[in-house]
C-alpha cells in the first residue's frame, strides 16, 4: 500500500472511520435484535407473531447489506440467511412451525461475530485518474495529406477555439507528439491505407494510453469498425468528414467527468451506508448528494439534476420501486438510469422491482471498485445519450426546447451578474424557393451551411441552436449590442456570398436577423420576443439585413 496517492490515502482514512462507526453502532443494534428474535416467543397470536417478524426481518435484511459493505462478509452472509428464512415465513405464514426456535437462536449467534472490519480495499481505478483534464483550448493534432480537408479541418477547429497542429505523415506526427501530448489525436486511416492502422494502434497502445483517439475511415464497412475498434479509437468519421459530427464527437471526447463531474442520488434509509457510498463516489471525482427523506424526492430531482440514482429497495416509508415509479412519471427524467442497490439476492423480487421501474440491480455488498465503476458506466452513457438526445441530427446544433432553456439560463445570469447578454434569431430569406426550385436535399446542405457558418464565426462561450426549420437562435454572453451588431453582419455578408450548386445550377441565398440586448429590465422571454420582432423589421424592411431591436421599446 505505499504507492497510494494522496486521493486514494484520505478515501482509506475515511472509510476506516466509517468502518469503526458501523462496529460501534453493531454494539449497539445486536443485542436489539437479538431482543426482537426473543420476543417473537411471547406474541399473544399469529397476527401479532406476524408483525413482529416483519420488523425483525427488516433489521436483518438491513444488516446483511450493511455488515458486508463494511468488510463483515461473515456476519452479513450469515445475516442473509436469517433474512431469507423471515422473508420466506411471512410470504407463506402458515409455514412458521417449530424450527421457528433454532431460528431465534441463529439470531442469538449474531452477537457472537467478530467486530472486525477489513477495508483496505483499492478503489479508485486508474483510468479514471490518470487521464488529463484538457485545458480550456483544447490541443489537438491532427494527421491529414489531404490538402483541402487538412486546411478545411484547422480552419473549422482553429474557429471553434481548439489551438490545432497538422501534419501530413506518420513520422511528423511521431515527432509532434514526442515534443508534446496533445488532447485529442485525429488519425486519418487513408493516408497509408497499408500501415496507418498499425501505426495509430501503436501510439495509441504506447505513448496516448489515455488519450482520446479519433479516426478518419474511407468506409464503414463492419471489419472496418471492428478495427476501428481494435485499436482502441474512441469514434470514427467516415469521409467526406462532417464538421459538425466531428466537433460533437470532440466535445464528447473532451467532456471530462472531473471538469464537470457526474452527479448521483443516494437514496437510502440506512445513514451510515448512504454515508459510506457517498464518501466512495465522491473519492472518484462525482458529486453526491443522500436524500433521506422519500418525501423531498422531487425537489431534490429538480435542484440536483442527478444523472444516475442509486435506490435502496426497502425503507420504512415508501419502496424503492415506488419512488423511481414516481421518478418515471416526469418525462424530464427518463433518461436518468436508476439502479437498485439492495441485500434483495431473491430473483423474482428483483425482477419484480425492475418491472415496475428502474434499470438495474446491484447487490448490497457490493466492493468500493465495483460501484464505482458501475455507477461511472451508467452515468457516462446517460450524459452520452442526453448529449444525443439535445441534438439535432442535421445540424449537430442543439434542439429547440435546450437551446431556449439556455437562452433562459445565460439571461438570467447576465442579469444577475449586471453582464451584458444578446439574444439573436436568424431566419434564411425565401427558404421555400430554395426547396422550390432545387429540391429538399439541397435546402439541407444550405441549413448545414449556415449551421456551420455560424459556429465557426461565434465564440466559442456563444450557445447556438436550431430554433426552428430554418431559423437559428443563438445567446451571446457578455456581448454588447454594437459587438453583436457588427458579428452578425458579418455572417450575413459571408452567408450572402456563398455559392450553392443543384440540379446543374449555381445558386446563392441570403439571411435576416433580429438582436435584443438585456439594456432594459427584459425577462428571457421578452428578450426572445424582441430578437423576434426585430426579425421581423429584417424581413418587412427587404431581408438579407440585421436589425437591433429598440432598446426601450
Ligand atoms: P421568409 O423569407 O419570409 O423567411 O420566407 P421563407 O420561405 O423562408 O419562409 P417560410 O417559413 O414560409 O418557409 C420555410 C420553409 O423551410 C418551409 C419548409 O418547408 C422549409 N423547411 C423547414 N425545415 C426544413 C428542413 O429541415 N429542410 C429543408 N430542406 N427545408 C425545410
Ligand atoms: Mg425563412
Ligand atoms: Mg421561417
Amino acid at each position: 500500500m505505499t504507492d497510494m496517492t494522496p486521493l486514494e490515502a484520505s478515501l482509506e482514512s475515511d472509510l476506516h472511520q466509517l468502518s469503526l462507526a458501523f462496529s460501534a453502532r453493531l454494539e449497539h443494534e445486536l443485542p436489539v435484535l437479538v431482543n426482537n428474535a426473543i420476543y417473537l416467543l411471547d406474541a399473544s397470536d399469529l397476527d401479532a407473531q406476524i408483525t413482529r417478524l416483519s420488523a425483525l426481518q427488516y433489521q436483518l435484511h438491513k444488516l446483511a447489506g450493511a455488515a458486508g459493505t463494511f468488510g463483515m462478509s461473515e456476519l452479513g452472509d450469515f445475516a442473509r440467511d436469517l433474512d431469507l428464512q423471515a422473508s420466506g415465513w411471512l410470504d407463506n405464514p402458515g409455514s412458521i412451525d417449530s424450527t421457528l426456535i433454532d431460528f431465534i437462536v441463529k439470531v442469538q449467534r449474531l452477537e457472537g461475530f467478530k467486530r472486525k472490519s477489513h477495508y483496505g480495499e483499492r478503489c479508485i481505478t486508474t483510468d479514471l485518474e490518470t487521464r488529463r483534464i484538457p485545458s480550456l483550448s483544447p490541443k489537438i493534432f491532427i494527421l491529414e495529406s489531404e490538402g483541402n480537408l487538412g486546411r478545411s479541418l484547422q480552419l473549422t477547429l482553429s474557429n471553434f477555439g481548439y489551438d490545432v497542429n497538422r501534419v501530413d505523415n506518420a513520422p511528423a506526427l511521431d515527432a509532434q507528439i514526442a515534443l508534446s501530448m496533445p488532447d485529442v489525436l485525429i488519425y486519418d486511416l487513408t493516408v497509408d491505407p497499408l500501415q496507418g492502422m498499425h501505426h495509430a494502434a501503436a501510439i495509441k497502445r504506447e505513448v496516448l494510453k489515455h488519450t482520446p483517439l479519433l479516426v478518419i475511415t474511407a468506409d464503414d464497412e463492419f471489419d472496418t469498425l471492428l478495427d476501428v475498434v481494435r485499436i482502441g479509437a474512441t469514434g470514427y468519421l467516415k469521409k467526406p468528414v462532417d464538421v459538425a459530427r466531428l466537433e460533437n464527437c470532440l466535445e464528447r471526447c473532451l467532456a471530462h467527468p472531473l471538469t464537470n463531474p457526474y452527479r448521483v442520488l443516494i437514496v437510502d434509509d440506512d445513514e451510515d451506508l448512504a454515508k459510506r457510498y457517498n464518501m466512495v463516489l465522491c473519492n472518484a471525482g462525482m458529486t453526491v448528494e443522500v436524500l433521506s427523506k422519500p418525501s423531498l424526492l422531487l425537489d431534490l430531482m429538480h435542484q440536483f439534476k442527478p444523472e444516475v440514482v442509486l435506490m435502496d429497495l426497502s425503507m420504512p416509508d415508501c419502496s424503492g420501486p415506488e419512488l423511481a415509479q414516481i421518478i418515471r412519471f416526469h418525462d424530464d427524467w427518463l433518461r436518468v438510469p436508476i439502479i437498485y442497490l439492495s441485500a434483495e439476492t431473491n430473483l423474482t423480487r428483483q425482477m419484480r422491482a425492475l418491472l415496475k421501474a428502474g434499470d438495474d440491480f446491484i447487490t448490497k455488498p457490493i466492493a468500493d471498485n465495483a460501484l464505482i465503476t458501475a455507477v461511472f458506466a451508467r452515468a457516462q452513457r446517460a450524459r452520452m445519450l442526453g448529449n444525443a438526445l439535445s441534438r439535432d441530427s442535421l445540424t449537430g446544433l442543439l434542439k429547440h426546447a435546450d437551446i431556449k432553456e439556455r437562452v433562459a439560463l445565460e439571461a438570467e445570469r447576465a442579469s444577475r451578474n449586471s453582464q451584458p447578454v444578446a439574444v439573436v434569431m436568424i431566419d434564411i430569406d425565401n427558404f421555400k424557393a430554395v426547396n422550390d426550385r432545387y429540391g429538399h436535399s439541397a435546402g439541407d446542405k444550405v441549413i448545414r451551411a449556415l449551421a456551420n457558418l455560424l459556429r465557426q464565426r461565434l465564440r466559442k462561450v456563444d450557445i447556438l441552436g436550431r430554433y426552428g426549420g430554418e431559423e437559428f437562435l443563438a445567446v451571446l454572453p457578455g456581448c454588447s449590442p454594437e459587438d453583436a451588431l457588427k458579428t452578425l453582419d458579418e455572417i450575413r455578408q459571408s452567408f450572402a456570398e456563398l455559392r450553392f450548386f443543384a440540379q446543374d445550377a449555381e445558386f446563392s441565398v441570403t439571411l435576416s436577423g433580429g438582436i435584443s440586448n438585456n439594456d432594459g429590465s427584459y425577462s428571457p422571454i421578452e428578450l426572445q420576443e424582441k430578437a423576434d420582432q426585430a426579425l421581423y423589421a429584417a424581413k418587412h424592411g427587404g431581408r438579407n439585413q440585421i436589425r437591433m431591436a429598440y432598446a426601450h421599446a
